[in-house]
């Protein structure tokens, strides 16, 4: 008998014997899940595109409750990221990002309906043609709040006090949160307020209702950087690739 059948997006796969593979799903129901997908390789295989990064599959599963490793049964292709042909290297990169954070920042048998649809949106979004810049921010901004990891904008991490309204935000490292003028000075990074701006609209508005990127943009590039890293102890790859590449081009 099935585990489960749910909604879930494919986050990546790793080769498992000759024809088979396994594969790191976030389901809407049970978080992260691993599961191995006989047949996937090879001459004729079973799941076709349904497999391929940030597609929406609808799947059934087999295996024991708790088990580390489950069973793919169907597969059911809902809706694909990567359409042959509409993609630019930027977006397919950015894709391949999105993917990755995700799999960092979720956990295994823990479903995360915010998540789940954070993703969504953000992949619904990359297809209407919104910059892979800004959405990059988004996820990363979103992801850090839906998990307790964003510093609040309002208040002083050293001594509780309301920050003001207008004007820059000033990091300190130690309180792992932005302080008021009298708690400075910080460690930084300082964020200008074109930078505050921006970060007050990535949690105000839908992710296809942006806009263009700024210098602010990768202010808080760098900004968000440092906060993964810190909450997941490493660096992640797909970030720096995706600097390599911006940085081939610019030549
Ligand atoms: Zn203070």
């Amino acid at each position: 008998m099935a585990l489960l059948t749910t909604e879930a997006l494919v986050l990546r796969g790793y080769k498992l014997g000759e024809t088979s593979k396994v594969v790191v799903l976030l389901t809407r129901e049970r978080g992260k899940v691993r599961a191995v997908a006989r047949g996937a390789r090879g001459g004729r295989p079973r799941y076709q595109s349904a497999l391929e990064p940030l597609s929406e599959v609808r799947v059934t599963l087999y295996g024991r409750q708790g088990a580390e490793l489950l069973r793919l049964g169907q597969a059911e292709l809902l809706h694909s990221a990567f359409r042959a042909g509409t993609r630019s290297l930027d977006a397919a990169l950015f894709l391949s990002g999105c993917a990755e954070l995700l799999d960092a920042f979720s956990s295994e048998g823990e479903a995360e309906e915010k998540v789940y649809r954070l993703a969504l949106a953000v992949v619904g979004a990359t297809e209407k043609g919104a910059s892979p810049e800004l959405l990059g921010r988004y996820l990363e901004a979103w992801l850090l709040k839906l998990h307790g990891l964003y510093p609040p904008l309002d208040r002083c991490a050293a001594c509780g006090g309301e920050l003001a309204a207008t004007g820059s935000l000033s990091y300190h490292r130690a309180a792992h949160g932005f302080v008021c003028g009298r708690c400075g000075p910080a460690s930084g990074p300082d964020l200008s307020p074109d930078c505050r701006r921006l970060l007050a609209e990535l949690f105000r508005r839908p992710p296809d209702g942006l806009g263009e990127p700024g210098a602010a943009a990768r202010t808080l590039e760098a900004f968000h950087r440092d906060l993964i890293a810190a909450h997941l102890e490493r660096d992640l790859r797909a970030p720096r690739v995706i600097r390599e590449v911006a940085r081939e081009g610019a030549r």
